[in-house]
């Protein structure tokens, strides 16, 4: 993924870092809001909803056909209340990847917080020019009978991927499920394996 990641870090965090103190000096943030927020999206939300959305999927054909179709009302089963996320199914003929050309939306509250990567400018054009080189960067090779599907997020409209449900995972109940679905996996740079 070297292509990937650009030296970006060590701007974004000065960057950050910069307006962080100034919104302290100024009184605009109290000093541990920020730590909050991201605490919450890191261990509370995480891919937690995501992970939980699509192992519930792989067991229960009804669930899946409503997350596919209705995903606020497939979140709201869970406890979640997102109504801007499209699910989009991959399969042996259509493998989905995710970005935001524009800048980087993403759909926190589902997928918790977002890889460098994804905010990156390489990834962002490239995603788009080529997929499967980019897919293959992250150690994904798409076969050429398998069409590769790019969704542009915007502010209006997030994607998550539906994953295949791993060979070697058919008895696996849902709540084991969960655990083998990463970050990755959702946006569409990763596949999900059995063992892990
Ligand atoms: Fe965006």
């Amino acid at each position: 993924m070297g292509k990937i990641h650009p030296n970006v870090d060590k701007y974004v965090v000065s960057r950050a870092r910069a307006l962080e103190s100034i919104l302290l000096e100024k009184g605009i943030l109290a000093p541990d809001s920020v730590d909050r927020i991201v605490k919450q999206y890191e261990s509370d939300t995480g891919p937690m909803y995501g992970a939980r959305a699509v192992a519930r999927a792989w067991v229960n054909p009804t669930y899946k056909q409503k997350l596919l179709t209705n995903s606020t009302a497939a979140l709201a089963e869970l406890g979640l209340k997102y109504e801007m996320l499209v699910v989009v199914e991959n399969t042996a003929q259509v493998h989905n990847l995710v970005v935001c050309t524009l800048c980087s939306c993403y759909p926190w509250p589902v997928l918790g917080l977002p890889p460098t990567w994804y905010k990156s400018p390489p990834y962002r054009s490239r995603a788009v020019s080529e997929p499967r080189a980019v897919l293959k960067e992250f150690g994904l090779e798409i076969s050429e009978s398998c069409e590769v599907r790019v969704w542009d997020s915007s502010a209006e409209m997030r994607y998550m991927v539906l994953p295949i449900r791993p060979p070697g995972a058919e008895a696996l109940p849902e709540d084991r499920l969960v655990k083998l679905i990463t970050r990755d996996a959702l946006i569409g740079v990763a596949t999900v394996h059995a063992a892990q």
